[in-house]
């Protein structure tokens, strides 16, 4: 495949587009910061959302609020015609991923309280501040084209982005221009590494008794609950080694001397493709029928918390947003900002390494062995429309995900230049997007030709699915007070470093 090369117009608007989103690299820092500061579950994020709905409101986009009957997540659209860009970046939190920025060693700002333990803090500010540069100059340059920034609402729950496709949101979309964190910065096409899966909850119901008095006159739906569980690790030796199962307790009961009259267990069930991900689910489903048969209890109808596709990237998205990168290239690392991480990788016991500086040169294409891992439900996006990611390098590598190490960089200048330096690839995309039509043409006959040949999309939602919007809100109600002593006042301090008072980098002498 032969992508359309710049001419001398396009090169100048680049050049223009990066230096233009360098010059806002301060209003970049303050969204990191706010959101960092924010620290939200998935399906709560209302500070968030009221921030950066404002933002966008501000900046002449107009805002569709509570899209797919999620009331954190919307669609804001600016422009007109054609192409439609979507830009889209995770936007939630961790549990228990509470930590002071620039700190590198395990330092919570609030013992137990979710943090940016991801770094989803950061991916719709770099959307934000690449749609503004391009806004820019669309309107001088009198370019035809819509822009729409989104967010994932409930990543980290996988809980959204298939009710989005539902809604249509996507339906009038040319391009989906995504952004995760990283600590580097790349593109790839073709099947990702990793996995889909679905969320699935298993609740069941039996009878209570007094536990000590008349045991024989209960039924434990407990009892259902650890069988499965049992049963589940047997079947784990004989499932695909490139599967991923997992499972948390939701509902184990009230107390002892009451026989548990309802008990309810919370599975991810992960592969690589859909039809290994609906045999992984109905695997499930049968065990949960067998422990309910076993313990003499009832298996209620399951409830579906998420779900994800596997993920499949666009080529021709993927080679020209590739050809961006090798321009920007990697930020300029200070030597506070290799300090940190190498004490933090330290720290960790990984591989003091510091923080990447250089870029591959190759663009990578579809994975060969699939081992498995993580699932974005970008996925469903995926495959609904062209789409790519692009990984910014934002954070620190050799760190465990999902954790308060993961937290560290997020609101320092690692996370600050790291954004920029993302912003710009992906304003030069979208010009690359308005600017040839071609090249949207060849994103698609990618996708219909050859993506979507043999596989079309077919959601794993069933019909009664709903959004699990009340995910979170007791956890989020308990922190959230005292979280909020820690927002960041961007008209008082210049960074949040400089708010908490932390010198940086601080490390373990
Ligand atoms: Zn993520």
């Amino acid at each position: 495949m032969t992508i359309p090369k710049d001419d001398g117009r396009i090169q100048k608007l680049k050049e223009e587009v990066a230096t233009d989103v360098e010059s806002r690299k301060d209003h970049t820092q303050q969204m990191v910061d706010s959101i960092f500061s924010f620290g939200e579950l998935g399906f709560q994020e209302t500070e968030t959302h009221r921030y950066v709905v404002d933002i966008l409101k501000k900046n002449g986009f107009s805002v569709e609020e509570g899209v797919a009957g999620i009331p954190t997540a919307f669609m804001a659209t600016w422009g007109s015609g054609k192409p439609v860009i979507a830009l889209g970046s995770d936007i939630d939190g961790i549990p228990q991923a509470s930590q002071k920025p620039g700190v590198a060693y395990h330092d919570p700002l609030d013992e137990g309280a979710p943090g940016h333990g991801e770094g989803h803090n950061c991916g719709v500010p770099l959307n934000i501040t690449a749609a503004l540069a391009v806004k820019k100059i669309m309107e001088r340059e009198k370019l035809p084209g819509t822009i729409k920034i989104w967010p994932g609402t409930a990543e980290e729950l996988v809980g959204t982005k298939a009710y989005f496709i539902r809604a249509g949101l996507f339906k009038d979309v040319d391009v989906a221009l995504f952004a995760h964190v990283s600590d580097g910065l790349s593109v790839t096409w073709g099947d990702r590494e990793g996995t889909g899966l679905v969320s699935v909850e298993y609740t069941f119901r039996g009878q209570t008794a007094h536990s000590a008095g008349a045991p024989w006159r209960g039924r434990s739906a407990l009892d259902a609950v650890e069988l499965m569980n049992i049963g589940w690790n047997y079947r784990r030796e004989h499932l695909g080694l490139e599967h991923r199962s997992h499972y948390v307790v939701t509902d184990g009961g009230d107390q002892p001397n009451v026989v548990p009259r309802t008990a309810s267990v919370w599975y991810y069930f992960r592969q690589t493709t859909y039809p290994k991900i609906k045999e992984l689910w109905d695997t499930g489903d049968a065990i949960a029928k067998g422990a309910a048969m076993m313990s003499g209890v009832e298996l209620l109808p399951t409830r579906m918390l998420g779900t994800a596709w596997p993920q499949h990237m666009n080529r021709a998205v993927a080679m020209a947003a590739h050809e961006n990168i090798q321009k920007v290239g990697m930020p300029k690392w200070s030597e506070d900002d290799q300090a940190l991480a190498r004490a933090l990788q330290k720290e960790l016991g990984s591989n003091p390494r510091g923080l990447s500086t250089r870029l591959t040169a190759q663009l990578a294409g579809p994975v060969r062995d699939n081992r498995g891992g993580g699932s974005d439900d970008i996925g469903d996006i995926s495959w609904n429309v062209p789409t790519i990611t692009l990984r910014y390098p934002a954070n620190i590598p050799g760190l465990p995900g999902h954790n308060w190490a993961n937290a560290v960089a997020m609101a320092t200048p690692i996370a600050h230049k790291g954004v920029t330096q993302g912003a710009k690839v992906q304003a030069m995309t979208m010009l690359d997007l308005l600017l040839k039509p071609e090249l949207v043409k060849l994103a698609w006959q990618y996708f219909n030709e050859v993506q979507t040949k043999d596989l079309k999309y077919q959601p794993l939602l069933r019909e009664q699915d709903k959004p699990a919007i009340e995910l979170n809100k007791d956890r989020m109600k308990k922190y959230r007070e005292e979280m909020r002593k820690y927002y960041y006042d961007p008209t008082k301090y210049k960074t949040y470093l400089e708010q908490l008072g932390i010198n940086y980098p601080t490390v373990k002498k």
